[in-house]
Order: structure tokens, then sequence, then C-alpha cells
């Protein structure tokens, strides 16, 4: 985790920007100042002529981007007196869940879709303590069973549809325009549930109000193109992508997407998982960063933009990797072509395998 003396987490850094008082009680696992890391390699690998820097979320404390969120949800669930906090996942809203309801000392029942979480996230849920459902159906329709779930007294939706989520989210933003002086010109991130790309412009634009950054970048999102829901106009009922954070039909945060490319001259785009699987491995090979696949859409975008010559030379673009690639080990091992061989105990035989 990369937490620098003295940070105690985003809502003590980012308070005046964010709806707490001094009634809020604090729920933090020193989420958020997560690194901004420039990736010339891999700029130069695809050809490109500009200045890229990766947020690295998954070094937060659950290993996504949703601990943003889910250390404000849990703070004011917690200050409402909610006993129990649910949401709906495709695995990392349900690890960040289980993990803040555990540290706040509340109960959390988290909904999956059935034998369709990455092995990492699953792991996490269960181990935090969180109620782990399998739900015989997929994402949107969890979703729908917690919305309902929401009248329920003493229960708190810790969904990115509860606003304090996308409060918390937008923090990242704030620490892009810290870090690099001024707002990127171009901001590309992954669009699943659209929660993320809604945050972030609410709070580029806010620290821009603020005088605090003098522009506002174009965002870009991607979606994967077997779950395009924002691309094609129409929700898709079976989303289909080896990116299982961004499987997602219906977004909830739909039309806050739509604003967020629209004011900012920016796009929401698709790519396949053929361009996804590449851009993950060419990553992590050529730059030691692992992100799992749902961020590499992010990277993909970047990729399909930069060849047809949407990026102008010398830009400042950033793209969102939010997630840790250990969160699913089973695509890793099963897209790195690349195995682990077996070899005797004798040094002859690990020359020869090395190939000396
Ligand atoms: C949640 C998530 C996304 C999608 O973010 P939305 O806010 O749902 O658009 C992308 N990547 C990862 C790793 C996620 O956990």
């Amino acid at each position: 985790m990369q937490n620098t003396a003295g940070w105690r987490g985003v809502i003590d850094r980012y308070r005046d920007q964010l709806p707490v008082s001094d009634a809020t009680p604090v729920v933090t696992l020193l989420e958020g100042n997560t690194p901004l890391v420039r990736v010339p390699d891999f700029v130069k690998a695809i050809a490109g002529e500009f200045d890229l820097y990766l947020k690295y979320e998954g070094v937060n404390p659950t290993c996504s981007f949703k601990d943003r969120g889910m250390t404000l949800a849990v703070s004011k669930a917690k200050e409402r007196g909610a006993q129990v906090v649910v949401c709906a996942s495709t695995g990392n809203t349900s690890a960040a869940a289980a993990a803040y309801a555990a540290r706040a000392g509340m109960q959390c029942v988290v909904l999956i879709p059935e034998g369709n979480i990455a092995l990492g996230k699953l792991a996490q849920s269960l181990m935090y303590g969180a109620q782990t459902l399998q739900i015989q159906g997929n994402f949107d329709q969890a979703l729908d069973i917690v919305r309902g779930l929401g009248e329920t007294k003493g229960v708190e939706v810790v969904n990115s549809i509860n606003p304090v989520r996308i409060e918390g989210q937008k923090t990242a933003a704030f620490e892009v325009c810290d870090a690099l002086g001024d707002a990127p010109d171009f901001h590309f991130l992954p669009v699943g549930n659209a929660g993320n790309i809604t945050a972030y412009w609410k709070g580029y634009q806010q620290y821009e109000e603020a005088a605090k950054s003098d522009t506002l970048p174009r965002m870009m999102g991607f979606q994967a193109a077997g779950a395009a829901p924002i691309v094609g106009g129409d929700p898709v009922t079976n989303p289909e992508t080896v990116a299982s954070a961004i499987r997602i039909g219906n977004p909830a945060s739909w039309q806050g997407a739509k604003a967020a490319v629209q004011f900012s001259g920016g796009k929401i785009d698709k790519v396949t998982d053929e361009q996804i699987v590449s851009a993950y491995k060419q990553l992590a090979s050529s730059e030691g960063v692992f992100v799992e696949p749902a961020s590499a859409a992010a990277l993909a975008g970047i990729i399909k933009v930069s060849a047809a010559g949407g990026i102008d030379e010398g830009s400042i673009v950033v793209a969102t990797m939010t997630g840790h690639g250990l969160k699913d080990p089973d695509s890793a091992v099963t897209y790195a072509n690349s195995e682990a061989k077996v070899v005797p105990v004798d040094l002859e035989a690990v020359k020869t395998a090395m190939g000396l």
C-alpha cells in the first residue's frame, strides 16, 4: 500500500469538498494517495508522442478504486445509524463494502452473479466476513434486488446509486490535479456502471470552479464490445466480456457518463476482448504494472484513439488503472501465454532450461 507518513485517507484530506461534518464517524483504511506512474515505454511501443500517466488504483487497501467511495458510504451509513450495508457487485464493490463494514463493526451482505466474479474478489468478501450471496443471474438483476432492499429500515445500499459513493470517488481527480499541477488534456477510464467516469468529471469540474486547476480534460470512457450499452444506445440483456468488472448491461450512471463526455468534448467507445487482453499483457510485461482486465480497457482505448490520430503530440494523458491484476489470477494464468516449467533439482538442467 502506498501511504506516506501523515496520510489519513481521502475524507481527512479533502474534507472541505465532501458531504461530511464533525458528527460523521470516519471509517477509513487510509485509502487514496495512489501513485501516478509515468509509462514512456508503453507509449513508445504504441508509437504515441504524448505523456501517459497511470493512476494506479490497484494499491488501495482492497486493491481497487472502490475504496474511495466506500470510506464515505460506510461512514455516512454509520452516521445515519444503519446496521447493515448491502450491495450488488461484479466483485470489487463487494470487496470494498465487506472491508469497510468490518472496519466499522457493521454487518455486510453482498449479492454477486453466480460463478462470475474473479477469484481474488470472492476471497476478499469471504475473508472480510460479509454474507456472500451468489444470485442466479447477472449484475444488473442483482442490482434490481438491492434497490428493493434499500427500502428496508436499517439497511444502507452502498452501490454507486448511493450518491456519496460518487462523492468519495471524485477525490481521485483531485489527486491527479494536485500531482500534475493542473488537469490533464485527456482522461481515459473503463466504463461499467459508469459511476467512476461521472465521479472524475465531477471532481475535475469542482477543482476548476475552486480555481485549484485551470483546465478540464476530455473524458474518454471505454466499454467492452460485448457489454457496451452506452455506445449502442440500448441496454444489453446478456453482457459478456473477459473484463468481469465492466460486465454490465444497464449502467446506473448512464446519464452521468453521457453528460461527462458531452460537456468535456470526449467520447464513449468500445474495445474488443482481444484488444483488452493484448493491452493487459503488454502493460505488465513492458512496464511492470499489473492490472485487472477491466483496467486494460482504458489502455486499449488509448491505443485505439492514438492509432486514429486522436491524441495530439505533447498531450498530457491520464488513465485510471482501476484494479490490481492479482484480483483475477485465473485471467492472468490463462492469458500470460507462458507456463512455469518443471525442472529437476540439478544445476545443469536449470542452465539448459535457461538456454545457457
Ligand atoms: C467498478 C470497476 C470498474 C467500472 O467502474 P464503474 O464506476 O462501474 O463504471 C472498472 N474497473 C474495475 C476494476 C472496477 O472495479
